[in-house]
């Protein structure tokens, strides 16, 4: 898979706008995140790898550290997991992570009353404009169903 040009000018403008030199290393990094979104950290310097031979663990760490604080990357923490990294950033999407394989889904919208999004603020509490809501469903995805080699939710409860 390659990307358009597109994609590499406009990240080549975000690293620039944020003050980084563009380098191959940055580019192949997001690059590999892009073409396999929700990968942990070992997944994306495998890929990266692909482009960039020479690539060090190291620097992909770094550069992963960095483009997440400048918030080109978002990095999520499911449960019994890695981290993970996605290009995907600033749409406030939610995951939803299968309990039996791993598998990771976007979510666009937490949509309904329950589980509710909203905080309640206690009346000890100081209330925050929220900015952020940040949800990490758990579920089954249709081939562990299909299988039948979810674990059970007992186990899973530790
Ligand atoms: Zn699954
Ligand atoms: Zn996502």
């Amino acid at each position: 898979m390659k990307d358009s040009p597109g994609t590499h000018e406009a990240w080549a403008a975000a690293l620039r706008a944020h003050g980084r030199r563009v380098t191959k290393q940055r580019l192949a990094v997001l690059a590999a995140v892009e073409h396999h979104p929700h990968s942990p950290a070992e997944a994306v310097l495998a890929a990266a790898r692909e482009d960039l031979p020479e690539l060090t663990a190291q620097s992909v760490y770094v550069v992963l550290g960095d483009l997440t604080e400048l918030q080109m990357l978002r990095r999520f923490e499911p449960p019994h997991s890695p981290a993970l990294y996605e290009t995907r950033v600033g749409d406030n999407h939610h995951h939803a992570i299968c309990i039996g394989c791993g598998r990771v889904e976007d979510v666009e919208c937490a949509v309904g009353h329950a589980p509710c999004l909203t905080p309640h603020w206690d009346e000890s509490a100081t209330p925050m404009t929220i900015q952020i809501a940040d949800v990490m469903y758990q579920g089954i995805c249709q081939d562990c169903q299909r299988t039948q080699t979810l674990p059970s939710l007992s186990k899973q409860a530790k």
